[in-house]
């Protein structure tokens, strides 16, 4: 037997519970995980409260591990039990002490990086990593705005800038917050709990205002971001930690500047083998470098079975950087 959370009904955290499952064998192509620590993402709390559907119920939770191989499937050739790994996908279930995983989404994971720091830096640096240097280029200069900087995927959006000589300016939610994002790289901050974000952006950048903003908040910064853009500049509508944005009239992309809009997600940009493997070894390089540090407060390392209090404080907005949970 193993140990995993899921969830019957979908809803706040109470929903998550702590089972045993007995665990499948690996199908043909798939490789069964022993996961040493799994990352807690913000898109956990959409798939639990209902915001995003799942397939079926009960329904494991949780897209991103590391750990070691423990069996694998009659046509795997990639891996072999004892390799170190890493994965991220769209299917559910990380949230468990043994996870079958498809052997395309598994990456063997450098000596260099350890179990704690794939699984706090994988989705979220894949995720900085197509935002920066795909949806939009960021070029070595440029002053751009990215909200939530001291969140998991902000501290590593701000190392990133700092590591292409651009200038990131971080939306945060408190003084504390302010620091960590400047200490990471980030090249200004903005208090949006206290300041006006589009006046700062004008402010800060001498009017010019910026060509691309990086919103993951959604609802309640969605308006600010535009007012933040130059002319023909880029909204970046990456996430909803404050609720989606809903009933749009498109009619305000012209009023303010004929802007344009997107609404990528990380799957839309890693579709194939190739993809996944250039853009991890462009993150693991920087890992390995130290150019990207990730660190993990002891207090945001949960027992996987504390799942339900890892996600209270996320929603609660307590955290900083990634938080991880430990099987
Ligand atoms: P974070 O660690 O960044 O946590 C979310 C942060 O958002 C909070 O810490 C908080 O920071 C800020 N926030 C602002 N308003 C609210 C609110 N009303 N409720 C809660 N938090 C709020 O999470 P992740 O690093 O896991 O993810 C960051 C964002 O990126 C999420 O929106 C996620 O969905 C999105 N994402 C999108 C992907 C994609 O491909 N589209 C892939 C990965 C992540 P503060 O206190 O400073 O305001």
């Amino acid at each position: 037997m193993a140990k995993r959370i899921q969830f019957t009904a979908q809803g706040g955290p109470e929903v998550l519970q702590w089972v045993d499952v007995d665990p499948a064998d690996p199908a043909e192509h798939e490789v069964q995980v022993e996961n040493r620590a799994i990352g807690i993402n913000f898109i956990d709390t959409y798939v639990r409260s209902g915001l995003y559907p799942v397939p079926a119920l009960p329904s494991g939770l949780g897209t991103e591990a590391a750990g070691v191989v423990k069996r694998v499937g009659s046509a795997v050739t990639r891996f072999k039990p004892g390799d170190r790994v890493v994965y991220c996908q769209a299917a559910l279930g990380a949230y468990s002490e043994l996870h079958n995983v498809a052997e395309d989404r598994l990456m063997p994971l450098p000596d260099a990086i350890s179990f704690e720091q794939a699984a706090a830096s994988f989705l979220k640096g894949l995720t900085v990593h197509y935002l920066l240097r795909q949806t939009y280029q960021v070029k070595p200069d440029e002053t751009f705005l990215f909200h939530a900087a001291a969140g998991g995927v902000g501290l590593i959006a701000c190392q990133w800038a700092k590591a292409l000589g651009a200038h990131l300016i971080g939306t945060v939610g408190s003084a504390e917050k302010a620091k960590l994002a400047k200490e990471a790289g980030a090249w200004a901050t903005i208090n949006y709990r206290e300041e006006n974000i589009a006046e700062r952006v004008s402010q800060l950048t001498n009017g010019k205002k910026v060509a691309v903003v990086y919103d993951s908040v959604g609802k309640d910064t969605w308006e600010a971001s535009l007012d933040s853009l130059r002319r023909q500049g880029l909204m970046v509508s990456f996430g909803n930690a404050s609720g989606p944005v809903t009933g749009v009239n498109l009619g305000i992309l012209n009023q303010k500047g004929s802007l344009f809009v997107t609404r990528p997600s990380l799957y839309g940009y890693i579709t194939n083998r190739e993809e996944l493997e250039h853009a991890s070894n462009d993150l693991f390089s920087l890992l390995a470098s130290g150019a990207i540090k990730v660190e993990v407060p002891e207090q945001q390392k949960f027992p996987l079975k504390e799942a339900e209090r890892a996600h209270r404080s996320l929603e609660n907005r307590s955290t900083q950087g990634s938080s991880l949970l430990i099987p």
